[in-house]
């Protein structure tokens, strides 16, 4: 077997990074053809010896992700980066073996006694692009799908968390070898020359934006892909809901990573004329949660200069058009801009003209709108692009179940925000804008696998009935199946 059997779209637009990205996967290729998919026993074995070294980096990986955001709770790291992960190997590790079982299929009448079912087959060389904002979560969750499935993995992940991605880089070397998993770190232009590789599924996690252009690239080659993309998540308070408790959890949620977290509420629908009382309940909220700012270990820091200046932007636009501002200092002190900390904001009477209310936030400000009556609400959210999650808050089971038939996105938690993120047993993505495709848990699985259908005939049957030379005996079949 040689390399030839790979076939690469050169010339690219990046020779010198085509170099050094061509051959490793070259390796994983060659490797696939010739020793086939990952066995179950190495799939176990790799996420088991994944889980270790991640508890034994674990210190490593909450500083090298501090470092990179400035500042970044350890409590945030350990929550949202490495417990999801843990939880999804464990998960993995005892479940897949399940999922790899062929289905056997019902056979219709007319082609009995054949026999059907599927095999998931796994696809391949899975190429993984993941983003800044949960940088071990978002590379680690996908890859542990993919090696479930049997696949071999190119990772690239963010350049703006470099300090995280070389930890994974030397945490996954002692794991795997180069020929099952392999990191490739560098900036856009690296990304760009590695979404262009032929790969036999691609896993994208980053803003709708990029995602439009990593779908064009893997056009080239035909390969799939799974985009996992933003978007604005809306809150919706039903008026039977208190406010106070939609209140904490949406500022929980909302200000859990300084707001940059793609399933963030990125703003808030309540009855109208209760929109002060949203603001006083949130600010009594996340006071509660952040009795400083400044100096506050449990806050973290917006992850770079130029976020901080989008976010600033969104701010002063939104102002320039007539919007209220309600900046929270909960010890009466804004946070040093240089420390890139920005105070949790609401904002009211924003007019639709305003950045803010189409653009993604990905930070800690919250437009609060008002609505009239459920109808209006639900036709606000569907104005927009599909969004990656949806809040609502009621007691009441048949506003909830109205709510989920009259508005379509990714995925909902009902009376809380962010949960149903982390539930291995729901399939999590995106729809429309927000992305396509999904992954956790079994879904995880089934994406990166093949549905293979296979038919098997057997030795006594009818296949020779619809066979030439047609006459009488066809045209009596045709008028049984044209019934
Ligand atoms: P981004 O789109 O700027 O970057 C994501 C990744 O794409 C990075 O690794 C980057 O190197 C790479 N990239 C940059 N330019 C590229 C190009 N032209 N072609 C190919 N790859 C390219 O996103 P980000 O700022 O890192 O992350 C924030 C966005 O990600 C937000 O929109 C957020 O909602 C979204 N997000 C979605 C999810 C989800 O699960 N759906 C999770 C986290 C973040």
């Amino acid at each position: 077997m040689n390399d030839a059997v790979v076939e690469f779209p050169l010339p690219g637009r990046f020779p010198d990074i085509d170099q050094r990205l061509h051959p490793m996967l070259a390796l994983q290729r060659k490797a696939w053809l010739e020793r086939g998919p990952l066995s179950p026993a190495r799939r176990d074995e790799g996420l088991a010896g994944l889980a270790a070294a991640l508890r034994k980096y674990q210190e490593a990986l909450v500083d090298a992700v501090r470092q990179d955001f400035g500042h970044r709770s350890s409590h945030e790291t350990k929550l949202a980066d490495l417990f999801p992960v843990l939880a999804g190997i464990r998960h993995a590790r005892r479940h897949f073996r399940r999922w790899m079982r062929p289905r056997r299929r019902p056979i219709d009448l007319l082609f009995r006694p054949g026999r059907g079912r599927v095999l998931y087959q796994p696809l391949g060389v899975v190429g993984i692009v993941s983003p800044w904002n949960y940088p071990v979560q978002l590379a680690l969750a996908p890859l542990t799908a993919a090696i479930a499935a049997g696949n071999r993995v190119l990772l690239k992940p963010s350049e703006l968390t470099p300090r995280t991605a070389d930890v994974l880089e030397r945490l996954l070397a002692e794991v795997f070898e180069p020929a099952e998993v392999a990191v490739i770190q560098g900036g856009a232009d690296v990304a760009q020359a590695f979404v262009r590789l032929p790969f036999d599924h691609l896993l994208f996690t980053g803003s709708t934006s990029v995602g439009r252009q990593v779908m064009r690239a893997a056009a080239d080659n035909l390969v799939p892909v799974t985009l996992e993309l933003g978007g604005k998540s809306p809150a919706l308070i039903a008026p039977d809901y208190p406010l106070d408790r939609a209140a904490a959890s949406i500022a929980a949620g909302k200000l859990f990573n300084a707001g940059q977290t793609c399933i963030a509420p990125d703003y808030v629908l309540v009855p109208r004329g209760r929109e002060q009382a949203f603001v006083a309940a949130f600010r009594s909220a996340a006071t509660r949660l952040y009795p400083t700012l400044a100096g506050n270990p449990d806050y973290s820091a917006i992850i770079s200069d130029r976020h901080m200046q989008r976010l600033r932007h969104l701010l002063d636009d939104a102002a320039g058009k007539g919007a209220t501002l309600h900046v929270i200092t909960p010890d009466g002190d804004l946070p040093d801009p240089a420390r890139r900390r920005m105070a949790p904001t609401l904002l009211t009477d924003v007019p639709e003209t305003a950045a803010i209310r189409s653009e993604e936030i990905f930070g800690p400000l919250l437009p609060v709108l008002a609505y009239d009556g459920l109808e209006q609400a639900w036709q606000a959210i569907n104005s927009g692009p599909r969004p990656l999650a949806l809040y609502v808050f009621s007691d009441d089971a048949g506003t909830v179940e109205r709510t989920l038939e009259r508005t379509i996105s990714g995925g909902v938690t009902v009376n809380d925000t962010l949960l149903h993120c982390v539930q291995e047993e729901l399939p999590f993505g995106g729809v429309g804008a927000s992305g396509m495709g999904a992954y956790h848990g079994e879904a995880g699985f089934r994406s990166f696998s093949h549905a293979k259908s296979v038919f098997l005939q057997s030795r006594v049957n009818g296949a020779w009935l619809s066979r030439p030379p047609y006459g009488p005996r066809m045209d009596r079949l045709l008028s049984f199946l044209l019934r």
